[in-house]
């Protein structure tokens, strides 16, 4: 077969799951993974005897892991097992408020107390608008190849029936009279990154998608997830070089050739796809001297999104809580619009914290030994663009994250605290090469005017393709799975046409 050597940058789930599909149809292919495991972001962090997920413990549109699996002729279940998380996720306030998303649309109204008549009535047309997006979306967007010279949300396109220009905030004031139930429904870009108060609503599509399919969690955590993918990459005739880091794409005659390595080596590939960070990939991986490809230009005008602090702590016992919690929690900050002008706005740490805590032993008791504790915390901060000096402020910041989690237990954290971890958005950017340590990729805060991602296949590099959270139709676990197979399907279509 002709065009048959595929060279994929990164072993994180975009770049497995097309290589499975390219594999599976007979290609020769080869990826090259920077770190010594696989996973990327879904690699788990090992404090002492406990295992932290950092990523990827929400999986929702499970259907798409079948389709990946059953396109090369297997069935899921032979090699993972995905438990449905229920109630899903709980908000707390500062005060005593807090807030429980349930699958059921039925049990969110009737268990949670802040729903008066007039917000239920805002809260069922809030979900039924929201379904209407999703359904929407799916077909138009998500699921569809997109081209840079064509933004999909114009109205051409038919979606001026939402108006995606209106922001989150701007619509849950409308459907909402409790300043908390606002806050939650403007809240659902925060899960990409996304400000809040300026966002699209279109976002809404997060919480309806999980109500519809559900939210699962992979028995022996992502890192299980992962595994499974890269038995089935092997089985299909995969190979992974671990400790390989690509240096440069090689282009010649506006094609892609190979890839050269740190290591000074060349690997020669008919077509080579980035799973690596899509910023980086463009800004420092294409060897733009010689043409200037307007991927790279394009990726040049995108701003990357905020980063990441994540703290992985594990406790003597198991803490005392003093308002219950579940496995995936939104701790929510004391002042929501300073919040927002800090991280957002003046690119500060911001002095009221919100973050996700996760009680991993909630979540799976396989992962924290008996007697033990086990707290994470997923802190959003602003990304290396600021002026935070994150050796000089890491301790402090973990100081302020202490005292905030501290509210939230009975006992003194500090002192049941036998082993601890934190990731700086400066680990982010070293170990996953992510432009500016950047958790979700692009800034989605301007998408309410424009699209942050790029398309899959690269438009003026022939035979380049981008998957992952910066590429086409966005990051989450669905969107990674769902470029990955336009990609896949870009690449088979662009060959029967030799
Ligand atoms: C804190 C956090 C929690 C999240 N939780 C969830 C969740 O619960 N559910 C969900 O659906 N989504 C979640 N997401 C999003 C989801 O995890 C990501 O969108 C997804 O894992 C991204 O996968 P990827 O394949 O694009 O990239 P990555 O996971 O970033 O993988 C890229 C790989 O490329 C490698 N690489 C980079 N540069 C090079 C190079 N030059 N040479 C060789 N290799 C290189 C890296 O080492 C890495 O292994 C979360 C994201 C974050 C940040």
């Amino acid at each position: 077969m002709k065009n048959n050597s595929v060279l994929i940058i990164g072993a994180g789930v975009g770049g497995l799951s097309v290589g499975i599909r390219l594999a599976a149809e007979g290609f020769r292919v080869r990826i090259i993974e920077k770190n010594s495991l696989p996973g990327g972001w879904l690699k788990p962090t090992k404090v002492g005897d406990v295992t932290f997920p950092n990523a990827g413990c929400i999986v929702t549109m499970p259907h798409q892991i079948d389709a990946l699996f059953e396109s090369v002729g297997r069935s899921v279940s032979d090699y993972l097992t995905l438990e449905e998380v229920s109630p899903i996720i709980r908000f707390i306030f500062p005060e005593e408020n807090d807030y429980t998303l349930h699958r059921e649309a039925a049990d969110t109204l009737m268990k949670n107390s802040l729903f008066g008549l007039q917000d239920q009535q805002g809260y069922t047309a809030y979900g039924k608008r929201s379904d209407r997006i999703l359904d929407e979306f799916l077909p138009k967007f998500f699921e569809k190849p997109y081209k840079r010279s064509r933004n999909p949300f114009a109205p051409e396109f038919g979606f001026r029936s939402y108006r995606p220009q209106r922001s989150g905030q701007s619509v849950s004031e409308r459907l909402f009279t409790s300043e908390e139930l606002r806050s939650i429904h403007a809240f659902w870009p925060m899960f990409c990154g996304g400000n809040p108060a300026v966002s699209s609503h279109f976002y809404r599509m997060i919480p309806a998608a999980m109500q519809r399919w559900g939210v699962y969690y992979p028995k022996g955590g992502p890192e299980a997830f992962i595994n499974a993918l890269v038995k089935l990459f092997e089985e299909c005739g995969g190979e992974i070089q671990y400790n390989s880091e690509a240096e440069a794409i090689q282009v010649y005659n506006g094609a892609v050739t190979g890839v050269r390595l740190t290591d000074n080596s060349i690997r020669m590939a008919d077509y080579v796809i980035s799973d690596a960070d899509t910023a980086y990939t463009c800004r420092s991986l294409i060897d733009s001297d010689r043409f200037r490809y307007s991927t790279v230009e394009a990726a040049r005008m995108r701003k990357p999104g905020i980063s990441l602090f994540i703290y992985h702590m594990t406790l003597r016992n198991t803490p005392t809580e003093k308002r219950p919690l579940l496995g995936f929690n939104v701790i929510l900050p004391t002042d929501m619009q300073q919040w927002e002008r800090e991280l957002f706005g003046e690119k500060q740490l911001p002095d009221h914290l919100m973050f996700y805590l996760n009680c991993p032993a909630k979540i799976d008791p396989a992962y924290v030994p008996e007697e033990k504790g086990a707290l994470s915390v997923i802190c959003p901060v602003p990304n290396l663009d600021s002026e935070v000096n994150w050796p000089r402020e890491s301790y402090r910041f973990r100081e302020h994250i202490l005292d905030t989690l501290q509210d939230l237990f009975e006992n003194d954290l500090r002192s049941d605290l036998i082993g601890e971890q934190y990731i700086t958005p400066v680990t982010l950017r070293d170990s996953f090469n992510s432009y500016q340590g950047a958790a979700w990729g692009f800034d989605p805060n301007q998408e309410r005017t424009e699209i942050r991602c790029l398309p899959n296949r690269c438009e003026d590099i022939v035979n380049l393709y981008l998957v992952g959270s910066g590429a086409h139709p966005g990051p989450f676990l669905p969107g990674v799975l769902q470029g990955a197979e336009i990609a896949y399907k870009q690449i088979i279509a662009g060959r029967k046409d030799l």
